[in-house]
């Protein structure tokens, strides 16, 4: 048996006006059931102000609340909205971004969540986007100070070659903006990140131990299957599936260099046929089995470009 307190769990269910007490208590009680640690809470397609046709918004204050006491034995994140952007040039674009940002972190105060994973977005300026970016979280990190959060952003590591950013340039801007990074290791993998040998991996471990500070919190990581072509990330999939991830690899070194204590861990498998509470849990359990059992499997064989994956359909970007 593992020594160490591994986190591990899943993206749990959707956080906005619609959710009930009895989607909650399911995934909390499954959670507990199965000794899993981490729910992440997706507020993914939420509109700011009230709801939108059958677009949600953002829980009420004390909502959040009761959402936050029916989740008190977990680890609690947020993902924020898939229209926030830090790297647009588009003063509205960044007007939205930055009211969905702040309306995130105080709903993660309310619910005890730890963090706000993001996506940063697309590189449309080439070489100034990472400063773009560092200067948009510093002003972050100025106005939760202002306002007493605590929650902390955290970009993610983008699974597109043309998204914002690689695992060293999000990492690198997180630790300049004394924040946190989501390192998505499908994302990483998927935009050809040196994630496929154990050397890699220790590198970034390394990258990790200079840069940010866990000192108080553990690393946000996000793990699943991935299908992936030239451009990087196409969709996600079960973690046995797609472009092979090597992510029996990944928690082996973890595991060896005493790294999942400083991490957590949060399943993001999907998959074509179910999506249903079922698969994701069966997701997140390989994981905590793995990691349970002490396995250490540091050998990956890129596997042959399987046929499903040259037929599968390109997704729009
Ligand atoms: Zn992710």
């Amino acid at each position: 048996m593992s020594s160490s307190f591994a986190v591990v769990g899943m993206a749990a269910f959707p956080l906005n006006t619609f959710v009930s007490d009895m989607v909650i208590q399911e995934v909390a009680a499954r959670l507990r059931s199965e000794n899993l640690k981490a729910a992440e809470l997706l507020c993914l397609s939420n509109v700011l102000g009230n709801p939108r046709g059958s677009l949600p918004g953002y829980p009420s204050k004390e909502r959040a609340k009761s959402i936050g006491n029916q989740l008190q034995d977990f680890q609690v994140s947020i993902h924020g909205p898939y229209v926030i952007s830090l790297t647009s040039t588009e003063k509205g674009v960044l007007r939205t971004s930055r009211a969905h940002m702040t309306r995130c972190l105080r709903v993660a105060d309310l619910v005890g969540a730890t963090h706000v994973t993001f996506h940063a977005g697309s590189r449309q300026l080439k070489s100034a986007t990472k400063d773009l970016v560092l200067q948009r979280l510093k002003e972050i990190m100025v106005k939760i100070e202002n306002d007493e959060i605590s929650a902390l952003p955290a970009p993610e590591v983008a699974g597109k070659v043309a998204g914002f950013g690689s695992f060293e340039e999000v990492c690198e801007v997180a630790g300049a903006a004394g924040c946190l990074f989501c390192w998505d290791f499908a994302h990483d993998f998927a935009r050809g990140g040196d994630v496929t040998n154990e050397a890699g991996i220790l590198r970034r471990l390394e990258l990790i131990d200079d840069t940010i500070d866990l000192s108080r919190r553990r690393l946000p990581i996000h793990l699943s299957g991935i299908f992936a072509n030239r451009r990087g990330e196409v969709s996600h999939t079960p973690l046995n599936g797609g472009s092979n991830v090597p992510w029996k690899l990944f928690l082996s070194v973890l595991q060896e260099q005493r790294f999942l204590d400083k991490v957590s861990i949060v399943c993001e498998s999907k998959s074509d046929e179910r999506n249903g509470l079922d698969f994701r849990f069966e997701q997140a359990l390989l994981i905590k089995e793995f990691i349970d059992n002490g396995r250490i499997e540091k050998e990956y064989h890129p596997s042959r470009p399987s046929l499903t994956r040259f037929f599968k359909k390109e997704e729009v970007d």
